[in-house]
């Protein structure tokens, strides 16, 4: 990694430092990564530090890189954010800090990274995005607080916005660890048993078929006879069926597009 001397550079060491999991994953030319733009550095690499996405990170298969906001920001304080233009309630994320994160955070990606702002007016993120983003070399991410960031940065970047779902959330970070959890257990040799990805709920537009493991009865309750009946055409029938009448009754919307797509 060469050394700028851009303040960028102590944010990303600084904000490397605590944790481990960064620590020891130096740029990887070849390898995905996720950048993300914060005020709050030190939440990542949270819940994606433990288990499948936590081994990968801790084996290279992907890098996290976190862009801490606060030394880009004004003045002797470092202020960040400003009051609404117009007035109103909260604070707004000024254009000209988040241009230099985003500066600094580009400088260090390669060239059509894409450029997102988490956000609850974006497109609703979905499994085909996930599929999307885990083909390119990673992502740049954006999280916002308070009231949101200056339109100006969105426009002159032309950064697409992409949301966690119809709510609103105090901040981007959980949002970005969701959807970097969803892209990067697609990337190769994530998951251990690549099979199961096929069937997934979304992956074929369609919901997954009810899981059971043992005990074979509990609370009275016992586990479908089909599925411990060793005949693997009659279990695929019946979790083709399950999931079939769970999308239908559940999801119509999707019932709908995954029926209208097998008639093409
Ligand atoms: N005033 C804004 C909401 C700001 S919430 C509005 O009404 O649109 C503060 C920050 O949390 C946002 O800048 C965004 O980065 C993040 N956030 C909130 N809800 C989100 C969601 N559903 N998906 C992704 N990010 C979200």
């Amino acid at each position: 990694m060469t050394q700028n001397k851009s303040h960028g550079r102590l944010s990303i060491a600084a904000s490397l430092k605590p944790r481990e999991l960064m620590q020891n994953n130096p740029r990887l030319a070849h390898t995905w990564t996720a950048q993300i733009i914060t005020l709050f550095p030190n939440a990542f690499p949270g819940v994606l530090g433990e288990s499948l996405t936590g081994k990968a990170l801790q084996d290279r298969k992907w890098a996290l890189e976190t862009i801490d906001l606060r030394p880009f920001g004004d003045g002797k304080h470092k202020n960040v954010d400003d009051t609404p233009s117009g007035g109103g309630a909260g604070m707004v994320l000024r254009a000209d800090v988040l241009g230099q994160a985003i500066e600094h955070a580009a400088a260090n990606a390669p060239q059509g990274r894409p450029i997102v702002y988490l956000s609850p007016r974006g497109t609703p993120f979905t499994q085909a995005k996930a599929r999307e983003w885990s083909k390119g070399s990673g992502v740049i991410l954006l999280c916002g607080r308070f009231e949101g960031v200056d339109q100006r940065v969105l426009d002159h970047y032309n950064i697409e916005e992409v949301s966690l779902g119809d709510f609103v959330l105090t901040g981007g970070e959980i949002a970005a660890q969701a959807m970097i959890d969803a892209t990067v257990r697609l990337l190769p040799d994530v998951l251990g048993n690549a099979a199961s990805m096929d069937e997934e709920s979304h992956s074929n537009g369609l919901l997954e078929h009810p899981q059971y493991t043992r005990p074979a009865i509990w609370n009275s309750l016992e586990i479908p006879e089909v599925l411990q009946s060793g005949h693997h055409g009659k279990i695929e029938n019946w979790r083709r069926e399950q999931s079939h009448a769970l999308t239908k009754s559940r999801r119509p919307d999707l019932w709908d597009a995954y029926t209208s797509k097998i008639k093409k």
